[in-house]
């Protein structure tokens, strides 16, 4: 089965709740198979992030996964995270080790009751119940892994340990998932890892994105994005042709599902997912 899912932010003002719960809606009647809400560097960030997970799993018909990172946590105070969404019957998490506050290329240092590495998180969360377990992916390597093999390796260790699925980093050359698969597949490991689309549609934003993930930007679509700068029609329908093009091929390639980001905004998403849906001769599910 091909899965879809969509990926939010917990946002900070009261306008920009209403913004997430517009797209939200909007997503919903589509029936994906899941919606993901990002975990925060900070205490704020984080108590929403819990706050939305829950309001998705009370007040809509979605399944929420929740991000959840060992920044600045105690293995109890994780527990304790874990239990209010098990509370709440969110039973889905993506078990992730975050970046160091502030600034995210610094070193990294655990918390001194708390974890390391998202393994650690991925045992702790399966310990504690029956609970679906995501991890990241980083196709191009992690950033700070000192080679790809290195991080395929490590990536393989945390699937073995109980991941059900990962969901990768963006990424804009199809290329580069596939030979990440490649490589995944021939250290002997079989979970799926499901592309994530990032709709590239405003230049300046995605250079931004692209710089902090550190994911290679194809030099012609960046021509033509900065081309169209002025012009939000037009890079617009760059960034949704590109990512389009990119799915389909994905799921041509046997990807076994799409996440999208829609950065609490679900329009460039939505448009893709239906051009998906539409270029293809059967439903993406
Ligand atoms: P890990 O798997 O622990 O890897 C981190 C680094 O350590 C890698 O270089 C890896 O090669 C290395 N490593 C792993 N195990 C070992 C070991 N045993 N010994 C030595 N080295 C090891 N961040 C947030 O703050 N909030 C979010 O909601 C969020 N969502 C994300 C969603 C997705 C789909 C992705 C791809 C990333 C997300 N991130 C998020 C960013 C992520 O937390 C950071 O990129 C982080 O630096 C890596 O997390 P990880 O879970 O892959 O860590």
């Amino acid at each position: 089965m091909t899965t879809f899912s969509f990926e939010f932010f917990p946002p900070k003002t009261p306008a920009g709740e209403t913004t997430l719960w517009e797209a939200i809606r909007r997503v919903e009647a589509l029936g994906p198979d899941f919606v993901s809400v990002t975990y925060g560097a900070g205490g704020s960030s984080r108590d929403r992030t819990v706050a939305v997970t829950k309001r998705i799993a009370a007040e809509t018909t979605l399944r929420p996964v929740a991000h959840l990172t060992a920044v600045g946590h105690s293995v109890a105070e994780l527990r304790h995270i874990i239990g209010q969404y098990a509370d709440a019957g969110i039973c889905d998490v993506l078990a992730l080790r975050g970046d160091p506050p502030g600034d995210p290329r610094g070193g990294w240092q655990a918390h001194p009751r708390g974890l390391s590495y998202a393994i650690e998180l991925v045992e702790l969360v399966r310990s504690l119940g029956d609970f679906t377990t995501g991890v990241a992916a980083f196709p191009e390597g992690h950033p700070r892994a000192t080679s790809l093999d290195e991080d395929v390796r490590h990536f393989v260790a945390k699937c073995r340990a109980g991941a059900d699925y990962a969901i990768t980093q963006m990424f804009f050359d199809v290329e580069t998932y596939l030979r990440f698969r490649d490589r995944v597949a021939a250290a002997g490991c079989s979970t799926p890892v499901i592309p994530e689309i990032m709709p590239a549609t405003d230049y300046r934003q995605i250079c931004r994105f692209a710089e902090l993930s550190d994911a290679a930007f194809p030099e012609d679509l960046a021509h033509r994005l900065e081309r169209a700068r002025h012009d939000p029609a037009t890079s617009y329908r760059i960034g949704v042709d590109h990512a389009t093009a990119m799915a389909d091929r994905l799921l041509v390639e046997g990807a076994p599902g799409l996440h999208y980001i829609t950065l609490n905004r679900s329009t460039a998403a939505v448009d893709i997912h239906r051009n998906v849906q539409s270029s293809r001769s059967f439903h993406v599910r």
